[in-house]
């Protein structure tokens, strides 16, 4: 076991710097131990409303009620089935039911304790309570340390789609405690290490080399290296939030690869045959191919994209994802209902170079087509 000092030393702290909604992600190991000593401070009283999921609730709810109670903090807690089905109206009552039947009132502190479906549940949970409570994040999977932990889009899944519902609601902490990454199945890990490897190609290219070299020993448990990425990775979704909160314009980039993504999550049925950030990988990968065949960027990036992928044991071509797809034209059909098209027209992030990207709705329908077939049959 590390001493707390040598554990302290290998903190980061990211500051959002939202105009009267500023708050800290702090990122590192041992944080669930201090747990206590980091929220304290927020607290009018000691006693706070977590809420997890069961999985996470049976590895580790135990350390974060033994770091609160460290600074003599109680917890009430729900615990709610784990999967993306529990992101809907029925658990979003029922959350919001339970902390009126815990009485937490406007001045408590509500924790989100679990990865993304926990977080945009639990945060939207609190935005509508009495009109808006506090609530932190202990994002517990890689995807939600480096993505839906920062930035305050909370929300739901409805029938029409997912994310449908929801609300901008920013936590007034984060804090992202890299060891609970140990219990993560490799395979989660990987999903959110698609969104990692994003970060670097939409707009850091010294990030993405950093990752070529280190991603391995950071997905191999390297500690250094996983805060370091997790950081990184934070600062720069942190930097486009403070920029664009409400995506009017940057904070689009953030959808790299993300209209391929959703084609294929949706023709997969949102099945576990395709996890999230696997299509993200994927999206972006046929993203700067697509860059390539329009002349938008050299021929030699799509081929480093996919080499890191597949160096790091990922999905990367659409002939990675296991049984059927539909065709090239009803996968497009399923691209026209992205929720960046507009005026009817596909819209996608595309790059120059690894490391610069930009927003276009001028991409001719056949060139996507022709790529889709292609990608289709041999990846
Ligand atoms: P998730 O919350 O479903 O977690 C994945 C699985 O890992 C679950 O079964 C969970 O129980 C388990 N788990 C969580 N932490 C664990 C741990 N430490 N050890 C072992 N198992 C653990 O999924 P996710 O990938 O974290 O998040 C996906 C969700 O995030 C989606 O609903 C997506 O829409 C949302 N999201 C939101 C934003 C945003 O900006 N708000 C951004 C990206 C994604
Ligand atoms: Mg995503």
């Amino acid at each position: 076991m590390k001493s707390g000092a040598a554990v302290q030393s290998l903190r980061n702290t990211v500051q959002v710097d939202l105009p009267g909604r500023a708050y800290d992600i702090v990122i590192g190991p041992g944080l669930l131990a201090d747990a206590g000593t980091q929220i304290v401070p927020l607290l009018r009283r000691r006693r706070v409303a977590v809420i997890t999921d069961n999985a996470v609730a049976s590895l580790h709810l135990r350390s974060l009620e033994e770091g609160l109670a460290g600074e003599g903090i109680t917890a009430v807690t729900l615990s709610l089935p784990p999967g993306e089905a529990t992101k809907c109206w029925a658990e979003l009552g029922h959350c919001v039911e339970w902390l009126l039947d815990q009485k937490i009132e406007r001045g408590d502190l509500v924790v989100a304790f679990g990865g993304g479906v926990i977080g945009d549940l639990v945060g939207f949970a609190a935005a509508i309570l009495r009109r808006g409570v506090r609530f932190v994040q202990i994002p517990t999977t890689l995807l939600s340390q480096v993505d839906s932990s920062v930035g305050g889009k909370t929300g739901i899944n409805t029938r029409h789609g997912k994310n449908l519902v929801g609300a901008f609601h920013q936590p007034v902490k984060v804090l992202a405690d890299t060891d609970l990454l140990e219990t993560l199945p490799r395979r989660d890990f990987l999903a959110g290490y698609g969104e990692v490897v994003k970060y670097g190609l939409l707009g850091d290219a010294v990030f993405f080399e950093w990752l070529e070299k280190n991603a391995p020993a950071m997905a191999a448990g390297d500690v250094a290296a996983r805060v370091y990425a997790v950081t990184r990775a934070c600062e720069m979704k942190a930097g486009i939030v403070m920029r664009d909160e409400t995506e009017q314009g940057e904070r689009t980039l953030l959808n790299l690869g993300h209209t391929f993504c959703h084609a294929l999550e949706s023709a997969t049925g949102y099945s576990s045959r395709l996890l999230h950030g696997e299509g993200v990988a994927i999206g972006c990968a046929l993203a700067f191919e697509l860059s390539a065949r329009l002349g938008l960027c050299s021929q030699e990036e799509p081929g480093r994209v996919r080499a890191h992928l597949k160096a790091m044991g990922m999905k990367t071509d659409m002939t990675d994802i296991g049984g059927d797809l539909p065709d090239a034209d009803a996968m497009l059909g399923l691209m026209a209902q992205d929720k960046k098209v507009l005026d009817g027209k596909l819209r996608f992030i595309l790059a120059r170079s690894i490391g610069e990207t930009f927003v276009t709705g001028d991409v001719p329908r056949d060139m996507v087509r022709s790529l889709l077939k292609e990608a289709l049959q041999h990846g």
